[in-house]
């Protein structure tokens, strides 16, 4: 076994804190890896506080996983010693079923294992990436760009994957009319990325904080989500809304800005249902739908197109004693854009 160390919550709600484990020994397929950085998704935070229920703990989190692969087993083919590597939200799937073949291991009807409060296929609890080092199949791990720095690419592996996903897949390119719905980890590489696809970027924020900002990521307008005028403004205006937000909010609002046969997609995940009216999706053929992160082949895509267009994220490295004060700024929206623990400060 390869002794890690990192940070956990014992419990639902505790504070992360130092914590001691063992990881496999390197397999014949597997990749161990040596952990730089790890960035903070919001996904983290519910997560370790079991907001979305069924957490497995002890719990290390964290799925933004940027490192230098430190030895590979004897069948490996992909990676070497050296090479700059990255591991996002899964670990492993089924292979066989149809999802997992089309390259939509994310939707795996057997059940995808996720990098964290998952469980591998001989049961044991998955730890994630607020830790020294990982080891993982090399079929779930993607390579890194070589031209831009490695903790500015973590946040590429959730957050820039769950936003090229839907973007590529409603088809986003040059003549279409794009919102992003909240300027936060995924938000941000939503513009970023919509922008670098040639389409018309609009920020919708809870606030007007961060419109300058958003000029600077590649947004053409913004606009805030806390002025009523906003949604008589806006209306039918959108190919296509992407939201982002985690906090319940009346998405019938929403969905009357998409234009006839527009869409509403969901990738934030409240804890709550939200209720949608008939009317809402009639009144214009539109659709409601949701996306979850990427498979790998497309994983792979967007880190080869992000290393083209020159984009990362904008971050805010922290050390890891300080990622219970990370957790509470990110929910008050305190971050451009996204924290991403310098794993150096474990040692
Ligand atoms: P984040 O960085 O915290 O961003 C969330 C954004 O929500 C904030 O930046 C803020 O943007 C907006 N917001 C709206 N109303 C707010 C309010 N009253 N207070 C604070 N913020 C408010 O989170 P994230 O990491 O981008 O994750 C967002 C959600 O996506 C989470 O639910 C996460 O679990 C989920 N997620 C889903 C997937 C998937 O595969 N579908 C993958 C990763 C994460 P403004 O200030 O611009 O309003
Ligand atoms: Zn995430
Ligand atoms: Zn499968």
């Amino acid at each position: 076994m390869i002794k890690s160390k990192g940070y956990a919550a014992a419990a639902a709600k505790a504070p992360l804190a130092p914590y001691s484990f063992e990881r496999r020994d390197p397999r014949e397929h597997d990749v161990a890896i040596d952990i730089k950085f790890c960035g903070i998704c919001h996904s983290d935070i519910h997560q370790a506080r079991d907001e979305w229920g069924g957490s497995i703990f002890p719990m290390v989190p964290g799925h933004e996983i940027a490192g230098v692969v430190t030895a590979v087993g004897s069948k490996v083919t992909k990676f070497k010693k050296g090479d700059k590597v990255g591991v996002g939200c899964m670990v492993d799937s089924c292979r066989t079923c149809a999802p997992c073949q089309q390259g939509l291991e994310q939707y795996c009807t057997v059940g995808s294992i996720w990098t964290y409060n998952s469980r591998d296929k001989d049961g044991t609890p998955t730890m994630g990436g607020y830790s020294d080092n990982l080891v993982a199949d090399e079929n779930y791990v993607l390579r890194m760009p070589d031209n831009l720095p490695l903790d500015a690419c973590a946040p590429l592996l959730c957050a820039g994957i769950t936003l090229y996903s839907p973007l590529k897949h409603w088809q986003v390119g040059p003549g279409k009319n794009v919102a992003i719905v909240g300027l936060g980890g995924l938000g941000h590489m939503g513009v970023k990325i919509a922008h670098a696809l040639g389409a018309e970027v609009t920020v919708l924020s809870h606030s007007l904080r961060k419109q300058e900002d958003s000029r600077r990521l590649g947004a053409d307008h913004f606009h805030a989500t806390s002025d009523p005028a906003t949604f008589k403004k806006l209306r039918g205006s959108f190919d296509l809304i992407i939201n982002t937000v985690s906090l319940p909010m009346d998405w019938n609002q929403f969905i009357a800005l998409t234009n006839v046969n527009g869409s509403f997609v969901v990738v934030g995940i409240p804890d709550k249902p939200v209720a949608i009216a008939a009317f809402s999706l009639i009144a214009g053929r539109h659709s409601l739908a949701g996306s979850s992160i990427g498979g790998i082949r497309e994983t792979q895509e967007m880190l080869d197109f992000c290393a083209q267009h020159g984009i990362t994220s904008d971050i805010e490295v922290t050390p890891i004693q300080k990622v219970n004060e990370a957790f509470e700024r990110m929910i008050k929206s305190d971050v451009r854009y996204r924290f991403v623990i310098d794993m150096a400060s474990l040692k």
